[in-house]
């Protein structure tokens, strides 16, 4: 028989519960019991969820308070010394990990947080010391949560991150110089010690996960694999046997690692990702070896397509025969919200084609049934799957002749601005006269209690379209006249009328559709709820040209206009699977780029367009597949935005430090004007851009705004000193590193006050 599997369930709850708990523990509203209770409480219903559903193979350990990895973290006793010399709680030394601690005479800052390969997920990074040694924790949390289901009469597989991915995954302390991966001969005996109590508990497998087998590995980890599951797995029968999980890419290039694998039970992997890989998985696996295919989208939400998926297993079916086949999800169903039945007010023709969490629990039951048992078994399902594969494929909303017919009529110069950089400067220097070190804000400026009340007014419908616009032109006639007696050169309206900067633009685009409980964990208790990409994108109309013709029509100085850029967008929704996604960047690049004409022809002639995503949405592994991304990452921002006069001023604004490896894409944009987060990294990175011999004008940040603390005018004539070792006096813009949405006035003002003062004092001097 053909098992289904699980590799993890979302852990937030249908309404957000751990969230809620969570942050009414911190607030200390509720006790560190009814946490604990809570918790519990969802890891119960979403076994009996997974069980009901069908599903063969259910995991447990995959839930976490905050984040797996860090779970891993505290489990082994990689708890750097100022958290453990807290003598805190367990549970409080865990969040002061996560998310640092001020309280009661403790003061300690949080972990490191970095993005989970190329998901929007973030787990904690472990961070070792020299001569770092490993304890495992008494009562380990996949212990008691394995037992904990086995007493709700559900025998699970729990998840363990592997010991070669714990360590590639980390980094040594500050000032420290171990080479993480040199730790594994301390490490193993404590996964072996966990294996063995996971048997003793009654495990029969367990899942441990190795997902940095789909990066391009360091010689040093991938001999690092050997080792490892000599002792994890084979002879040693007083622990469970292994699934070796890997997903989020193709691990073909990693096979000389698996030969030392052979004497693990099975492996799993992502062939949603990945679907060419199991060919060549197959030539490599042992001959008793498992072969866990990942055939439903742990990343995505859209329905699985029973046809290919079942196409896929039985492929493995026929050489490897239904013994030695699971069908699983691709990767954790993290990444994907809880459930579709929260979906009140979704079109019912777009419901349709959409799968959640607890969905997707079922498609993989039904998966395994069709294969096991014969298609005919599930035939109303199978059935009813292709009707909807049909309708999403043949629906006015997916596809717009319109679209692929402008598309079609795209041409290389529509990348391309009218002339070169030193013409356009010239045009933009006489048509702005901006003085040199021009200052700037990046967007936003601070989202107000009073905004966010007046907009809830509006979404909910208590107060008209009309008494809406009149409250978000007072806003901007404020922050005009604000910037007015800042002295500062380009002025912004300040996105008052803006909830999120994709949400907004999704709004305002066909082709998007937006769920009102489609949550999904960013990181901790944080949750995001991407838009949905359902079909081809176009602009109906204008989306942002009154706001920003009003606010320059009431100002004296060049107003800024202000979009975000197609990748960003893209990176930020939930995307297509049907088509290639630089099809959907195409496409809003093109909705984009009337956007910028719109704005330019209503007079507005300087136009920032943000990019912030455009880094994360890199491939995880070097070569052409990158190159390709790059490509047309690159090609979609130019198309965006070259469809304007010399004389109009394009910006481009990343939220990174870390340019130097990627600048060549940067510079590609051919952007007028750059501004990069810059203030708490060393301004010895901008010796890139002297390297490269870096043309256009650059804003690298003179503060940080992550902060309420005001920098002294000092503080900030000191960076652009520091700056003007790497760039050139007329190169140089003097900007704060991002927009300011989530700080107060009071801090903003006189921040700003500082910055324009140092401008000035270089503009004297210079
Ligand atoms: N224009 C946006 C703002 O100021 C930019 C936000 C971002 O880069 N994350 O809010
Ligand atoms: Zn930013």
């Amino acid at each position: 028989m053909v098992q289904s599997a699980v590799l993890g369930f979302p852990r937030m709850g249908r309404d957000r519960d751990l969230k809620k708990a969570n942050e009414a523990y911190w607030a200390g509203k509720i006790s560190r019991d009814n946490l604990l209770a809570e918790g519990k409480r969802l890891r119960l219903e979403h076994w009996k969820l997974q069980k009901d559903a069908g599903v063969d193979i259910i995991p447990s350990n995959d839930f976490a308070y905050y984040d797996h990895v860090l779970d891993h973290i505290q489990m082994f006793n990689a708890i750097p010394a100022k958290y453990s010399e807290t003598k805190l709680e367990p549970i409080d030394e865990y969040f002061a990990m996560g998310r640092g601690h001020q309280k009661d005479g403790v003061d300690v800052p949080s972990l490191e947080m970095v993005k989970w390969f190329d998901s929007n997920y973030h787990y904690v990074k472990p961070t070792f010391q020299d001569g770092q040694t490993f304890k495992l924790a008494s009562n380990p949390k996949p212990v008691v949560e394995f037992k904990e289901a086995k007493d709700a009469g559900i025998t699970t597989r729990p998840v363990i991150l592997g010991p070669v991915s714990f360590l590639a995954l980390g980094k040594a302390d500050r000032d420290q110089s171990v080479n993480p991966i040199s730790l594994l001969d301390k490490l193993l005996p404590v996964y072996v010690e966990l294996l063995e109590q996971l048997k003793n508990a009654g495990a029969e497998t367990v899942q441990i996960d190795e997902p940095v087998l789909v990066f391009d590995l360091p010689l040093k980890v991938k001999n690092a694999f050997k080792p490892a599951y000599e002792k994890l797995s084979g002879s040693n029968t007083s622990i469970p046997k292994v699934i070796l999980a890997t997903y989020f890419g193709d691990i073909v290039h990693n096979f000389d690692v698996l030969p030392n694998l052979q004497s693990l039970y099975g492996i799993h992997i992502d062939l949603v990702r990945n679907p060419e890989q199991l060919s060549s998985v197959m030539g490599q696996i042992g001959s008793q070896q498992i072969l866990s295919c990942g055939v439903v989208d742990g990343r995505n939400i859209w329905k699985t397509n029973f046809k290919k998926a079942i196409e896929l297993a039985e492929t493995a079916i026929q050489q490897l025969g239904k013994e030695r086949v699971i069908v699983a999800t691709s990767s954790s169903l993290l990444h994907t919200p809880h459930t579709l039945e929260s979906e009140k007010k979704l079109d019912p023709e777009v419901a349709d084609w959409f799968s959640f969490a607890a969905e997707k629990c079922k498609e993989i039951a039904i998966i395994a049934k069709a294969v096991t048992d014969g298609p005919a078994t599930v035939r109303d399902q199978i059935e009813a799957n292709a009707k909807s594969m049909q309708a999403r494929a043949s629906s006015k909303r997916t596809n717009n002749p319109q679209v692929k017919d402008r598309q079609s009529k795209v041409t290389d110069e529509m990348h391309n601005r009218q002339s070169p950089f030193p013409e356009r400067l010239a045009a933009q220097k006489q048509h702005l006269s901006l003085p040199i070190f021009p200052t700037t804000t990046i967007g936003s400026f601070p989202q107000t209690k009073e905004i966010r009340i007046q907009r809830n007014k509006f979404t909910k419908g208590d107060i008209t379209a009309e008494e809406y616009e009149k409250f978000i032109e007072k806003e901007i006639q404020d922050v005009i006249k604000i910037q007015e007696e800042l002295d500062l050169d380009v002025f912004v309206h300040g996105e008052p009328e803006r909830n999120d900067m994709v949400q907004y633009f999704g709004e305002r685009l066909e082709g998007y559709v937006f769920t009102t409980h489609a949550w999904v964990q960013s990181y901790g208790s944080r949750c995001v709820r991407p838009p949905i990409i359902v079909g081809d994108i176009s602009r109906p109309k204008a989306m942002t040209v009154k706001e920003s013709k009003y606010a320059a029509s009431i100002s004296k100085k060049p107003m800024k206009g202000m979009l975000t850029g197609p990748i960003t967008c893209l990176r930020w929704s939930f995307p297509r699977d049907d088509v290639h996604q630089s099809v959907q960047a195409q496409q809003l690049a093109l909705a984009l780029r009337d956007e910028v004409v719109d704005l330019e022809a209503a007079g507005i002639y300087v136009i920032q367009v943000d990019e912030p995503a455009l880094r994360e949405g890199l491939p995880l592994r070097a070569g052409t597949e990158r190159e390709k991304y790059l490509s047309w990452a690159v090609d979609s921002f130019k198309l965006s935005t070259a469809g304007v006069k010399n004389s109009t001023q394009i910006h481009s604004h990343f939220c990174y430090s870390e340019f130097q490896d990627f600048f060549h894409a940067i510079a590609a944009l051919d952007a007028d004007v750059l501004s990069i987060e810059n203030s708490k990294s060393d301004a010895k990175l901008l010796k890139v851009f002297v390297d490269q011999a870096y043309p256009r004008h650059i804003g690298p940040g003179v503060y940080d705004i992550h902060s309420p603390r005001v920098p002294s005018e000092q503080e900030i004539k000191d960076r652009i000193e520091e700056m003007l070792q790497y760039l050139k006096p007329d190169q140089l813009w003097i900007n704060p590193d991002c927009g300011l949405k989530t700080r107060q006035w009071k801090e903003t003002k006189a921040a700003l006050t500082n910055m324009v003062n140092a401008a000035k004092f270089y503009r004297e001097k210079y």
